[in-house]
């Protein structure tokens, strides 16, 4: 199997698979519970854990709430409540985010909800942020900071200074950055940040949130998290932690120098193949590949029956026939986005592998 999907899910980290052999069974216990030495040690764990994945990304351990994961910690903060309590009365942001952030903010109907342009290499464009900023001061700004589908990268310092000059705040959706591109909450001076545990190999179903100052919780119930009640879902927990310390960011500029060669191998099968977003700043796993006049799901299928794993976009899109609403925001009509394949490499992946999908493609145009 050649898996090029990790933008959508991860397999376990070395760290996350040892877990689940050895000591995953006996980590049952509530750590809220009072009476057992066995819970008392999950819940210093859990203080660990927590002290751990702020170092991690440079905020302080009551900067992190645990959460089920990305969608959850971003519909807590893209809440009526944390624009009630900072008096925010407006919200910013961009077509081309991930359907959390979207289909949440469509969920706000009484909040006025203002986009940001882009241009077709999917980048924000800084000036029209400062206009909308500067025409609805107080607003809450939230920005991918890696595109799930185009890998680009946003500015979030060039963001920071623009939300700041006009008393916004920013959220920042870092999860397609965690584990590829440094974080540091305190120097890039953002807000909120919503982070997921399975893009880096963890168990799915776990994530955290970011928060500068307290906001209003979205799910009410016992007081395990200030901000976030419910049971703590320890072994996810520790799973993240465990795949957090298995990363390591110097094996993004091999992944890099790989992720560019296929793409050059790619551009020379023949002039119907284009790279999306191709002079953008991109992350160094992440292609977006256009076949001129081909269905990306034949294409899918196609290197599914040979084992070979890609997808026609965001995973939680599969079921749908829309096609990807990034690659529409780019400019592209729906016929164009219908021919677009996302391939995203994790550093487990091999020249060798990649050089087997260029020749299948290369037998795939010639059987055409
Ligand atoms: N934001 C981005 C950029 C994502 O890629 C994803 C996952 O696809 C999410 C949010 C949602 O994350 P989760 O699966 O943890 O809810």
């Amino acid at each position: 199997m050649i898996y090029l999907d990790n933008n959508s899910t991860t397999q376990y980290s070395s760290s996350v698979k040892e877990y689940l052999k050895k000591d995953f069974i006996k980590d049952w216990f509530n750590p809220s519970s009072e009476y057992d030495y066995l819970s008392q040690k999950l819940s210093s764990k859990i203080i660990e854990c927590k002290q751990y994945i702020s170092n991690y990304i440079n905020g302080s351990a009551n900067t992190i709430t645990f959460t089920s994961g990305a969608t959850e910690s971003i519909n807590t903060i893209l809440s009526l409540g944390t624009l009630k309590k900072n008096n925010l009365k407006s919200i910013i942001t961009s077509h081309l985010e991930h359907h959390a952030t979207l289909n949440k903010i469509k969920n706000l109907k009484e909040v006025p909800v203002f986009y940001v342009k882009n241009n077709q290499q999917g980048e924000i464009d800084y000036s029209d942020l400062k206009h909308l900023c500067s025409k609805n001061p107080c607003s809450l700004i939230s920005l991918l900071f890696i595109n799930n589908e185009t890998g680009v990268i946003t500015d979030i310092k060039k963001v920071v200074t623009i939300a700041k000059k006009y008393k916004c705040m920013l959220h920042v959706d870092a999860v397609q950055a965690l584990g590829k591109w440094p974080i540091d909450c305190n120097d890039l001076n953002i807000d909120f940040a919503s982070f997921s545990g399975h893009k880096i190999g963890s168990f799915k179903g776990v994530g955290f949130i970011y928060t500068k100052k307290p906001i209003e919780p979205l799910l009410f119930g016992g007081e395990q998290q200030s901000i976030r009640a419910g049971t703590y879902n320890y072994p996810a927990i520790y799973s993240l932690k465990l795949a957090l310390q298995d990363i390591d960011l110097n094996k993004q500029n091999s992944l890099k120098l790989l992720r560019n060669n296929f793409e050059q191998n790619l551009l020379k099968i023949n002039k119907q193949i284009k790279i999306n977003c191709y002079k953008a700043n991109r992350i160094s796993n992440t292609s977006n590949i256009y076949f001129q006049d081909i269905s990306n799901l034949v294409l899918v299928l196609y290197l599914a029956k040979h084992k070979i794993y890609v997808s026609t976009g965001s995973a939680c899109n599969s079921s749908s026939p829309e096609p990807s609403h990034v690659i529409q925001a780019l400019g592209y009509n729906k016929h164009y986005a219908r021919s677009c394949v996302r391939v995203s490499l994790s550093t487990k992946n091999t020249q060798l592998e990649l050089d087997l999908i260029i020749d299948l493609l290369k037998k795939f145009y010639k059987n055409i």
